[in-house]
């Protein structure tokens, strides 16, 4: 696995946060943090940051950070999100330690508080803190009303502890539908904080969960939920996104009355009392970052799957030919702030070519082919080329080199244009690796298209620079007719034609896909490249960066998918 580097842009204010409570001893010697997802889908780019967030500054303060299923919502969660979930958290290079709830250190289930949880509820309601509510979600919403001006209480606010106990009771055995009770924590009705106007702690879900089946069909609300997780695993810092900052009070609410309940846990005696604090979301330019927008995409075909390069998933972006390394220092880049802000997608995509550029094998493939004929070249020679001329430890390659080569169509013109360098009548150019050719003649098909030039080649050329001295300027590609491999190369481009496809609200974002963002070509590569591991990465040379598919690559059918291009306009500020 490729350096996790902490930079000078990670020392932002949650860094300083934990930095004084390291400091102050309110640890208890071990900083521990989690990431929370829920498993209702693939996580994303956005998610991404909260990982690196996450499990960074654990890593930054030799401190553990937990991977906590946030599985309290019985539907739509699953296992199978649930394994990618790891998956492609250990692909981005983290590792989850700590206790675990289970035989894997460092994961856990929120469901598996599910008992604890139901008891804490029962303590509050027996010491008169929480109570159960008959309101209709419209009547709720009517007494709870609005900041500026207190809301009503409940007709069931001052129900006796007892009869509470035996409604919530009723409510666990099933013996009501869905809303109509709930529990509801027992705050202030007149806070200017909504949240904290008596909010709903537990509510009736007839819904089976995906581990625990029929066990439940009452589930306790995230506000809840959340701070009991955090304090009963013991975690330090409870870093979120900015929507979370006005549930804080409520968070501290909560562990408040753990605390009354001796139930924080203490290590090396200092009592750990988790906290919240809030960072701001990850927006990317044209592309949008909800589950339920992804998955909808996914299940109406839009998309080939969660998977499909052009995705912000985690396992899209793999696919594509991302690295770990490079949407960390992306992440890295955008950094951590209180301020909401769209990022750049040409950002993440500037951090890929980057790195690919130092790593990448280079290799030649052509997209769009046209036939080259040398006309006075006899037999086969082998050109040699250097893998990455950035990296000498990577060597060089042999390429079978005969009278019929593949070029790319752009780099001939019939009346080159200005400033063109490349093949056109009566031109030399150089064949990488190999050597110089002139253009004697080319033919047109029935369409006008050009569908063959031809050549002769200057033999004192090879290897090298013409023995006369004279300059030839352009170098183009190429790939033997003889040994090269068809290959079909995926060209991906963005999946939205405006950065914001969310502009029109979030019922409208279809009508700004891209009818482009996918483009299959039959290509012509050159024959190593039959032997490509699946995922993994090249630079196709004056192309783009590539990588063989995951899934549908096989020497005998390659499939290879463009990451990146080679080239573009964005510099970082
Ligand atoms: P979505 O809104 O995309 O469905 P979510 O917030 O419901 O995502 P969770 O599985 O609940 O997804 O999120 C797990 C963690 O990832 C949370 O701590 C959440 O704050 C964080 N997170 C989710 N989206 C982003 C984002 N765009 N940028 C930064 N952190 C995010
Ligand atoms: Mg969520």
């Amino acid at each position: 696995m490729d350096e996790i580097k902490e930079s000078d842009t990670s020392r932002h204010f949650l860094r300083q946060w934990i930095e004084e409570d390291v400091a102050a001893g309110r640890t208890g010697g071990t900083v521990v943090t989690r990431f929370p997802p829920e498993p209702n889908g693939y996580i994303h780019i956005g998610h991404a940051k909260a990982v690196c967030v996450d499990f960074g500054m654990a890593r930054l303060f030799g401190g553990e950070c937990h991977l906590r299923l946030d599985d309290t919502n019985p539907t739509k969660e699953s296992d199978e999100y649930a394994e990618n979930i790891k998956n492609d958290i250990r692909w981005l290079g983290w590792q989850w330690s700590g206790a675990g709830d289970g035989k894997e250190p460092g994961f856990y289930n929120a469901s598996n508080m599910f008992d604890t949880m139901y008891a804490i509820a029962e303590n509050l309601i027996k010491a008169g803190q929480a109570y159960c509510c008959n309101l209709t979600q419209d009547e709720w919403k009517e007494y709870r009303g609005v900041p500026e001006k207190p809301g009503r209480p409940s007709p069931s606010r001052d129900t006796t502890p007892e009869r509470n106990l035996e409604i919530f009771r009723d409510m666990r055995a099933g013996k009501y539908a869905d809303g109509e009770w709930c529990l509801r924590a027992k705050i202030d009705m007149a806070s200017p904080n909504i949240h904290f106007r008596d909010p709903v702690i537990y509510r009736i879900r007839h819904v089976s969960h995906y581990h625990l089946g029929d066990k439940w069909c009452i589930y306790p609300m995230y506000d809840f939920a959340h701070p009991i997780e955090d304090a009963l695993e013991g975690v330090t810092h409870s870093m979120c996104t900015l929507e979370f900052e006005v549930h804080r009070p409520l968070y501290d609410w909560v562990v408040d009355r753990l605390d009354e309940m001796g139930m924080l846990v203490v290590r090396n005696g200092v009592k750990i009392r988790p906290q919240q604090r809030e960072f701001a979301r990850l927006n990317l330019t044209y592309t949008v970052m909800s589950k339920r927008l992804l998955l909808q995409m996914v299940t109406e075909g839009r998309v080939a799957g969660w998977d499909d390069p052009r995705m912000p998933t985690v396992c899209g972006m793999r696919r594509r030919g991302f690295t770990p390394g490079a949407i960390r220092e992306f992440c890295d880049r955008v950094g951590v702030t209180k301020v909401e802000s769209e990022s750049d997608t040409a950002l993440l995509e500037w951090c890929v070519r980057e790195e690919l550029n130092k790593t990448a094998l280079r290799r030649m493939a052509v997209l769009d082919p046209v036939k080259l004929v040398i006309e006075n070249f006899e037999g086969t020679r082998m050109a040699s080329k250097p893998n990455n001329p950035l990296d000498e430890a990577s060597g060089s390659r042999e390429i079978p080199f005969s009278r019929e080569l593949w070029i790319d169509r752009a780099d001939f013109q019939e009346n080159p244009e200005k400033k063109f360098f490349r093949l056109g009548p009566d031109r030399e150019v150089r064949l990488a690796g190999a050597c110089i050719v002139k253009c004697v003649g080319y033919e047109k098909d029935a369409d006008g298209k050009v569908s063959l030039v031809r050549c002769t080649w200057d033999e004192g050329s090879w290897g090298g620079n013409a023995p006369d001295g004279r300059k030839v300027k352009g170098t183009i590609h190429w790939v033997d007719c003889a040994t090269g491999v068809k290959a079909e190369v995926r060209l991906y481009d963005r999946l939205f034609t405006v950065p914001n496809p969310m502009q029109d609200g979030s019922d409208q974002f279809l009508k700004y896909l891209n009818p482009e963002s996918l483009k299959t070509v039959s290509a012509y590569v050159e024959p190593s490249l039959a032997a490509a591991e699946p995922g993994e990465r090249f630079q196709f040379e004056r192309t783009g960066y590539f990588c063989a598919d995951a899934k549908d690559f096989s020497a005998a059918a390659p499939v290879f998918n463009r990451t990146v291009t080679l080239k573009d306009s964005y510099k970082p500020a």
